[in-house]
């Protein structure tokens, strides 16, 4: 099914109209902080996406609404300066902070792996903050809203909760205020981790990550820059218990992946990272990164297109490489319809 574009253009105009007044602008460095906010990016412009931009141009992933309103995600083209900004730091802090992954090379040091997670679990700090806020407004208008709730929470939970049952449970307004409650305690985890990893920052010690780097030789255009919970691995096998699960519900347990994917060097680096503590629980999910090259290649892929809505590609790569049957079957992996897409894969990085 195709997009109708007027219709996209209207939902666009919708969802803007209902994020206006969440915006989350601060230095999460420090509360107090004056400094100016800067739209940070979660990906180094210069560095990285400079590296796979067309003419300024890159590839990702965008809604599209369908004639018959069903959402559905496209390979489409935007500037590179709008890709994965978020106003987390001040220009100072942001400057100061990163220095070692902005300015430097990458060689795997300690300090960079930790500061590429850092980074990665600063702007999912700052997103739930902004979802929370979004949420707010929504459960305030949920009975207006209701057709449009569907759409707006599509994006957040899509990754790994979208399912039919999950979507008509989400309408009841219960659920969708205990979804806000669970929401408030992972903030809460959020921030203490955050706090924690600062404490490490100012104290030098890079401590409490644990990254697994993964590395191609070659340099493949693809960036990517996430936060996610592995809910399964390449094979569909639960990572988590069913305790561990319900406490991931509940909000009391937070086991996140930072990915951070670049080329760099002549080649390319896939950065996986966890905070150390939770390292126990996502064995399963690291375990399917040792395989050989090629099955790196089709695991991390499938790993992007799963959880990672940041992710950005040359449009020459996308144009030479993949036919339009592929760039199909990629978008339908990415709106993840398990069900159908369980029988197919596709590797990403090819030569
Ligand atoms: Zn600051």
């Amino acid at each position: 099914m195709r997009e109708n574009k007027e219709k996209t253009i209207e939902f666009n105009k919708k969802i803007s109209e209902l994020y206006k007044g969440t915006e989350v602008s601060e230095c999460l460095w420090n509360e107090d902080c004056s400094g100016k906010i800067v739209k940070a990016h979660s990906i180094q412009n210069n560095r990285y996406l400079s590296k796979i931009s067309d003419n300024g141009k890159i590839i990702n992933f965008g809604p599209a609404i369908t004639e018959n309103n069903e959402l559905l995600w496209q390979i489409k083209e935007i500037g590179r300066s709008s890709f994965s900004t978020f106003k987390g730091f001040c220009g100072e802090h942001d400057k100061v902070l990163f220095q070692e992954i902005e300015d430097k090379d990458y060689i795997k040091t300690k300090e960079q792996n930790f500061l590429f997670a850092f980074r990665a679990l600063a702007k999912e700090l700052h997103a739930k903050k902004e979802s929370i806020n979004r949420n707010k407004k929504i459960f305030e208008n949920l009975k207006k809203e209701c057709d449009l709730f569907i759409y707006i929470y599509y994006p957040d939970y899509l990754k790994c909760l979208f399912n039919q049952e999950y979507l008509y449970k989400f309408q009841c307004k219960e659920d969708a205020l205990e979804i806000l409650e669970n929401d408030k305690l992972t903030l809460k985890l959020l921030k203490l981790e955050f706090e924690d990893l600062k404490e490490k920052i100012k104290n030098k010690t890079y401590n409490g990550i644990h990254s697994f780097v993964i590395e191609f030789d070659k340099e493949y255009p693809v960036v990517s820059n996430s936060t996610f919970i592995p809910y399964q691995n390449s094979k569909f096998e639960n990572i988590f218990t069913k305790e561990e699960y319900d406490k991931i519900q509940k909000g009391s347990l937070n086991p996140m992946i930072f990915s951070n994917i670049f080329p760099a060097s002549g080649k390319t680096f896939i950065i996986l990272s966890c905070l150390e503590k939770d390292r126990i629980y996502l064995e399963k999910f690291f375990k399917d990164f040792s395989g050989t090259i090629e099955d790196k290649k089709k695991n991390i892929s499938m790993m992007i297109l799963r959880n990672s809505e940041n992710t950005a590609f040359s449009p020459k790569y996308i144009q030479e490489k993949f036919s339009e049957k592929e760039k199909e079957m990629i978008e339908e992996l990415f709106a993840e319809n398990m069900a159908d897409t369980m029988h197919y894969s596709i590797n990403l990085f090819r030569d």
